[in-house]
């Protein structure tokens, strides 16, 4: 079967690895990033690098992004040069970056409005994830949308998880990323604190990652910190918006996510610190530094 048309609108940590493996399995693709250089070593690849998220979006039949924040959403679908004006009727539209459930309720009138519909797939794994083709999708939207778009999310990961109406991807997202990011918070005041004890690092840590706080975050970011090894996977800014925009979820529901709210404080206290760009776990980085009382 022909492959579909599609654009790919966001080329940082997880777009590049996404981008590359929907080349890789034959997909004609047309590429925007904001910051054109990094769109350019997917032209080598065979992509067609486009000035605007309209130019990119013009004659696809799937417009995938993977962009950072509702802002930078807004801007690549809805703004002057945006995809939404210059789509096709019946262009599925794929929003896999990690926005509010608000935002994608918007953009999917928007989508509407365009003789388009929209399926919400924010993803779980990271860079590493995104570059070998093993991401989970978190799908919000129809049934026959998500028949059309799955072997193109398949080329992108491992897995495909339909919840529900449009909305679902964003909401379960951000649940996931609210116990991850209190669990990183946790875990870099935990280190710290085992660091300044005068414990055995290295079997304190072995104890913990074999115990019960021993998670998959855990014991993949205990080990970066730990090494302070901060290659970018997840930028610690990203997690600070993530939390916000869980603890705004919730509170349409009536919860209140007090940890949220502790843990969110600590991520803006690191990323005024100078560790917003860092990976997540440079965060342990700023309970190092804090004065002993
Ligand atoms: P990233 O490396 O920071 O890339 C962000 C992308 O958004 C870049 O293409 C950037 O363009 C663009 N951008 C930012 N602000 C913009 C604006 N105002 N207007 C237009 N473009 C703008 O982020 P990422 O790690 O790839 O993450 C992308 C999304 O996936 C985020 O929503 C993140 O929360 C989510 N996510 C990330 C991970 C992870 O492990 N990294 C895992 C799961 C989900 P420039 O290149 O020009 O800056």
């Amino acid at each position: 079967m022909e492959k579909q048309r599609v654009a790919l609108l966001g080329l940082g940590t997880m777009g590049a690895g996404m981008a590359a493996n929907l080349l890789k399995a034959g997909y004609p693709l047309a590429v925007y990033n904001r910051t054109r250089s990094k769109a350019e070593p997917l032209a080598d690849l065979g992509a067609r690098v486009c000035d605007t998220p309209a130019e990119a979006a013009k004659g696809a039949q799937i417009v995938v992004s993977m962009l950072a924040d509702d802002a930078a959403s807004r801007e690549a679908w809805a703004g002057s040069s945006g995809a939404l004006t210059s789509i096709s009727g019946g262009a599925i539209l794929i929003e896999c970056s990690t926005v509010s459930p608000v935002w994608v309720a918007e953009l999917a009138t928007l989508a509407k409005d365009a003789g388009a519909e929209l399926v919400d797939a924010p993803v779980t794994g990271s860079r590493v994830h995104a570059e070998g083709g093993q991401l989970n999708f978190l799908a919000g939207g129809s049934a026959a949308a998500l028949a059309a778009i799955t072997p193109l999310l398949l080329a992108m990961g491992k897995e495909v998880q339909h919840l529900g109406h449009v909305g679902s991807g964003a909401k379960l997202k951000l649940i996931n990323n609210f116990l991850c990011g209190v669990q990183a918070a946790s875990l870099a005041e935990g280190l710290a604190w085992l660091e300044r004890s005068g414990l055995d690092r290295e079997k304190s840590l072995a104890i913990l990652k074999g115990g019960a706080p021993g998670s998959p975050l855990l014991q993949s970011l205990s080990t970066r910190m730990a090494n302070s090894d901060y290659t970018i996977n997840f930028a610690l800014k990203l997690m600070s918006k993530d939390l916000r925009y869980a603890h705004d979820a919730a509170a349409e529901t009536g919860i209140d996510l007090t940890t949220a709210t502790s843990a969110r404080a600590l991520f803006e206290r690191a990323a005024e610190y100078g560790l917003g760009e860092k990976d997540m776990s440079s965060v342990v980085e700023l309970v190092r530094d804090s004065p002993r009382s």
